[in-house]
């Protein structure tokens, strides 16, 4: 304890280096103890993760810390200082004390430039023990408060990703394929969407050592808004980035359905009312009859008398007409009529108006019965095609989005606290703001910190991996400077946000690093002001 507390007065930096594990080690090589890999660097060669190199027997980081500058109430950022561009070997040139000339004026222990220091780039804690490589303090709307700033090393974490289609991609639980490797499965699905769960700590560490890599390389590149391709187990091949429409068998979604079959007939029966005899919405979870269901029953539709296949739920709702593809509304239909078994001659007549329809109004068909109360295709008039393109229009655009969940409530905290118990009470307790390169993110409830957040609020290129596997992530918790002082913080280390930005970097594992600011993502709340209202007494 007493090297330790000496370490501490001997001030940042170095004094959490220890010697090399490998005593043989050559002279001209350094270790770099930011995860378990423990590379050993040659001068001028990065690391295994590239997030770390040897500059002239120094570790440094490759990327620089990222910070967010707040926009002005003119909605602009003001004159953000310029990016620092690569030197040799591919290294950004870390700032020197003596040359912060860049760096906007701020007032001592003021986020008066309004900015915020995120993990992106910030290096890690690891082998934990160690505080945080940025403890800030700073004032919000005049109360004191303190940012512990940290890249998280993930084992505990897997990507839930949303695709919005009506298109079957494959059965629940079915295996989901990156590279031949199984990282992930196909979850339920939910209005309107497909789900799928991938990474987590099973494929990451529980199989081969490939599937490990292939995981975690997977969800770097989701996760950094890349596309990647899947192929799920007697399902699709889809492929997903991010914000993008999804492509399920080489084709690109278009459409998410404006309901299901049984709403779709809801929401437009007055306006078929007249037009049409009968419509049939063609969805696989459930179909919709028009006259036969309570909208058409309480507009005083004459029963067609069609009868459909499936098993019928309720009036006019109809499950398992078909088998899940991807045809119409998500069945393998080609050809609608396959659903329809006939018509009660007591209740249908010649000349009956048939409308099949999907869930999006891609796929619409016009029948008329026959003599022989046979339906004919025809023509589909003019008015019933503008009740099919409203369909249409209704749909919003079809597009992935991706999650990342993880569990930071493990060994993370003790960069936070000496007491890590004390962290995860004070999050549960809505006193701490959790930010993932200040995205604001969803915390679970009960037990530990399991935290998710939508990739595309976080900054570009947040995501990285070391090969232990596991995934590098952003973390920030802001809290106010007394209950972090309450919660047993490192308050040795606190540093305000005008000292950070002024003498550069000083990594609590001795590594120097560049900075790079940029505007906060668009409709992000800034990290600061996310607390409830009571926690910032200033504000309430
Ligand atoms: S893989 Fe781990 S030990 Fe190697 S450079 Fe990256 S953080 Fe350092």
């Amino acid at each position: 304890m007493a090297e330790q507390e000496q370490r501490k007065a001997d001030g940042l930096g170095a004094a959490w280096r220890s010697g090399p594990r490998n005593e043989r080690m050559a002279a001209h090589k350094i270790e770099c103890n930011a995860c378990p890999v423990l590379c050993q660097i040659s001068d001028g060669r990065v690391g295994a993760c590239d997030r770390y190199a040897n500059q002239d027997g120094l570790l440094v980081r490759v990327d620089p810390v990222l910070m967010l500058r707040r926009r002005q109430m003119d909605g602009s950022v003001g004159d953000l200082p310029s990016d620092p561009s690569p030197g040799e070997a591919g290294l950004v040139p870390f700032l020197q004390p003596a040359t912060q000339g860049e760096a906007p004026a701020v007032e001592s222990s003021d986020t008066g430039a309004g900015i915020f220091v995120t993990a992106v780039g910030a290096s890690t804690t690891y082998p934990d023990y160690k505080p945080a490589p940025f403890i800030v303090s700073s004032v919000a709307d005049g109360v004191d408060m303190v940012t512990v700033v940290t890249e998280g090393i993930f084992s505990y974490c897997s990507l839930k990703v949303k695709i919005d289609t009506d298109r079957w991609l494959g059965p629940e639980q079915a295996n989901v394929r990156c590279d031949g490797e199984v990282v992930g499965h196909v979850s339920t699905a939910e209005y309107g969407s497909q789900m799928l769960s991938l990474g987590g700590v099973h494929h990451i560490t529980g199989g081969s050592k490939k599937e490990g890599r292939v995981t975690v390389t997977m969800m770097q590149r989701l996760g950094n808004k890349q596309a990647v391709e899947f192929t799920i187990d007697g399902g699709a091949q889809v492929r997903v980035q991010a914000g993008q429409p999804p492509v399920v068998d080489g084709v690109p979604e278009q459409r998410m359905r404006v309901g299901c079959g049984s709403a779709t007939v809801g929401i437009f029966a007055q306006q078929f009312t007249g037009l049409v005899d009968e419509v049939v919405v063609v969805d696989d979870h459930i179909t919709g009859v028009l006259t036969e269901h309570q909208a058409g029953h309480c507009l005083g539709l004459r029963p067609s008398g069609l009868k459909l296949r499936g098993r019928k739920s309720t009036p006019g709702r109809y499950f398992q007409v078909a088998n899940p593809g991807t045809g119409w509304g998500g069945t393998d239909l080609v050809d609608p009529l396959a659903i329809v078994e006939g018509w009660d001659a007591a209740l249908a007549w010649p000349g009956q108006r048939l409308l099949m329809v999907s869930t999006t109004g891609e796929h619409a068909a016009w029948f008329v019965l026959d003599a022989a109360l046979a339906p004919q295709p025809a023509l589909m008039p003019a008015a019933i095609q503008a009740i099919v393109d409203r369909i249409g229009e209704n749909c919003e655009p079809s597009l992935a989005s991706v999650l990342f969940v993880a569990g930071a409530g493990g060994s993370l905290r003790a960069g936070v606290t000496e007491n890590p118990v004390q962290l995860t009470r004070a999050i549960q307790q809505g006193r701490v703001t959790v930010t993932c390169g200040g995205a604001p993110v969803y915390v679970w409830p009960g037990g530990g910190i399991t935290l998710m957040v939508d990739v595309l609020r976080m900054p570009d290129h947040s995501f990285g991996t070391v090969p232990t596997p596991a995934i590098v992530a952003p973390i920030e918790f802001s809290l106010r400077l007394a209950d972090y002082q309450a919660l047993g913080g490192h308050m040795a280390y606190v540093r305000p946000l005008a000292q950070v930005l002024a003498s550069g970097s000083w990594h609590a594992d001795g590594a120097p690093t560049a900075r790079r600011f940029v505007a906060p993502t668009a409709g992000n709340p800034w990290p600061l002001y996310a607390l409830p209202a009571d926690a910032l007494p200033g504000r309430a």
